[in-house]
């Protein structure tokens, strides 16, 4: 039978800003400090860092949503270090799994690890090290499928627990919970058993990835019920953003943007299919670029020495599937190239957030075409794209709703074609309002090719299509996505709006006149204006998360009131034909030419910005 989860209240607590969490008042400050230095050999926390390993030392349940490479380990490894007991780690990968560890015990902090996969030996010798009087462990690092499927380990950490020796909990790459995320995996789901039977062991839920739905869904899971939530900005102001059309010479075009901007140096090239990578990095071999492939049917001992070739710097440029870069730290990835479509903004962002970790000014292009969006889209449907390694031990039969998650991905999809078919909005914006982030364009400084390339633009009124988008939304009675609303406005003759009867409905088809993406971008500044709300809806069935656009009378009144909404369009760049892309980019932008022809303003150093998040998520 289905196991229908039941759906709690959860009392969010603002974390960050509140001054109490970075008091260096804490009993144990000194002590933090000390091994901080002693032990990881840090000079100083990052940010968040101090303020959520207090949180999670008072007890807390902790909520960390915090940027690739932000430091999220430390979090819990140096607590782990100075509380008595031991840390449960939970994490989705063995290979991430066995990463961590080899750096602890090269800090001489006792950890090990607990996998099906391990000889039965082995796993025996460490369970009865953690029935021993003075287990020598600070942290044990299980995957769920551990958790949810050995009532043996569960009985040791009950045991664990009984002798007040189980410390912490901690849920790494906690959006693997989510079916709504890029990396769903279907054991995370059953990790609400730990707060049940540990209902008073504080739990720390930490990704970087987390939008509203996604972050629902993990705490939903998990059964947080008052929990601190702590984030910070994931604008990453060293890293450049443009995207560009896909032709017929998309490979010569990426060597001449590698040898022009990124000559020698190191970089990724994300590829759809295995064929793809092979074909793209032969391509470049003949180029003369130090090139290799990677991708999921190679053995692991062949995909293991190309990343060490690739560590070591002995070639520059790997031609990868997502498969690649989880867990990979290399901090001086100077471009990451996209040479088809990906499958979500999230995914996006977090494979263009491996360049530039060291700081330095670093690219990344993506090569868009629509051709390669229904190629995307049917390789979703049929199953067979590779999925990151996250999302490995995913597994069909075990699927809770195998239609909600096609959904899901493919309104993922469309998201992501929705920002590559927008020419005229920051590309930081436009990402970081998929993280319910506020962000002004004009911090951007023009390093995104669509602030580059806006030096004339006309503003327009757009009041009266942003009254029918509300009017469409009630008259549809706030009960649709976005994307559904959208579908109607333009007059489509889906299953969808059909069966919903929204075709006799009076503004099916009001905005057929509009460019593709006209009404979509009116839409997205609606919710950013919070005239719209995206709200987060777990429907109680299948525990699955969707979301639904609702009107806030609150604010609606205005724009009724004479509130005018203007926008701005491009004054030189023609409206934008739906599915193709201008063909020769505008001048100056950020293409296979020079990048450096583009005036140099340096960009801002990271700030941490603090979000209003309870009132939005
Ligand atoms: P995340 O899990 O958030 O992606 P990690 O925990 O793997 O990030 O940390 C990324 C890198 O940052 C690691 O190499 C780590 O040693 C380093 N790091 C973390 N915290 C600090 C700090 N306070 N000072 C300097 N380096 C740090
Ligand atoms: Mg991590
Ligand atoms: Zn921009």
């Amino acid at each position: 039978d289905a196991f229908i989860p039941k759906i709690i209240e959860v009392n969010y607590i603002e974390g960050s800003g509140d001054k109490r969490w970075s008091s260096h008042d804490f009993s144990w400050t000194k002590e933090l400090e000390v091994n901080n230095k002693k032990v990881f050999g840090n000079h100083s926390f990052r940010p968040n860092q101090r303020e959520v390993i207090n949180a999670t030392m008072s007890g807390c349940d902790v909520f960390v949503l915090m940027p690739t490479g932000g430091g999220k380990s430390l979090t819990y490894q140096l607590p782990a270090l100075i509380c008595h007991g031991i840390t449960l780690v939970i994490s989705p990968l063995v290979s991430l799994i066995q990463d961590q560890i080899m750096h602890l015990l090269q800090a001489n902090i006792p950890a090990a690890y607990l996998s099906a996969n391990m000889e039965w030996t082995e796993q025996q010798e460490i369970l009865r090290e953690l029935t021993s009087d003075y287990c020598k462990y600070k942290l044990l690092y299980v995957t769920p499928e551990k958790v949810v499927k050995s009532d043996n380990l569960l009985r040791h950490l009950e045991n664990l627990h009984f002798r007040e020796l189980l410390a912490r909990i901690v849920i790494d790459e906690a959006h693997c919970v989510s079916q709504w995320g890029h990396d769903f995996r279907p054991d995370y789901q059953g990790l609400g058993i730990l707060k049940q039977k540990f209902p008073n062991t504080p739990v720390l839920a930490l990704t970087a990835t987390a939008t509203a739905s996604v972050k629902e869904d993990v705490v939903q899971a998990l059964g947080l019920v008052n929990c601190v939530v702590f984030r910070q900005s994931f604008n990453r102001p060293n890293l450049w953003y443009s995207v560009v059309p896909k032709t017929k010479k998309c490979l010569e075009d990426i060597d001449k943007f590698i040898r022009e901007n990124h000559f020698d140096e190191c970089g990724i090239i994300y590829c759809l299919s295995r064929m793809d990578c092979e074909k793209v990095a032969g391509n470049l071999q003949e180029c003369g670029h130090k090139c290799a492939f990677y991708h999921g049917s190679m053995d692991p001992s062949q995909r293991s020495f190309v990343q060490n070739q690739w560590s070591k710097d002995e070639i520059n440029i790997i031609c990868a599937t997502v498969a690649f870069g989880m867990g990979i730290n290399k901090p001086d990835v100077r471009f990451v190239i996209h040479h088809s479509l990906p499958k979500s903004i999230e995914g996006y962002h977090q494979e263009c957030g491996r360049a530039g970790r060291d700081g330095q000014r670093s690219s990344c292009v993506l090569y868009y075409s629509y051709s390669d969006y229904i190629r995307v889209k049917h390789m979703i449907s049929q199953g067979s794209i590779e999925q990151s390694p996250m999302a490995s031990g995913y597994n069909r039969s075990n699927m809770i709703n195998p239609g909600s998650i096609l959904e899901t991905n493919t309104e993922n999809l469309m998201r992501m074609v929705s920002y590559c078919e927008n020419d005229v909005d920051c590309r930081r914006l436009l990402q970081l309002v998929h993280f319910g982030e506020k962000f002004n364009s004009s911090t951007c400084h023009k390093t995104c090719d669509n602030c580059l390339k806006i030096t004339n633009f006309i503003e327009k009124d757009v009041t009266e299509i942003a009254k029918q988008l509300v009017e469409l939304v009630k008259l549809t009675g706030q009960r649709f996505s976005s994307s559904h609303i959208l579908e109607v406005y333009r007059g489509s003759f889906s299953q969808m709006v059909k069966k919903n009867r929204h075709e006799t409905v009076s503004l099916h088809a009001a905005g057929k006149h509009l460019a593709k993406g006209e009404a979509s971008r009116i839409l997205h500044h609606l919710v950013v204006e919070d005239i719209l709300v995206e709200e987060v809806k777990k429907s109680d069935f299948y525990g699955s998360v969707s979301s639904i656009l609702k009107v806030n009378e609150l604010k609606v009144c205005n724009l009724f009131a004479g509130h005018k909404i203007i926008l701005r369009f491009p004054s030189s760049v023609k409206a934008t034909k739906p599915g193709k892309s201008d063909a020769t980019p505008a001048k100056g932008s950020l293409t296979s030419g020079k990048l450096n022809v583009i005036p140099i303003d340096t960009p801002q150093p990271q700030t941490e910005v603090d979000l209003n998040l309870s009132a939005k998520l």
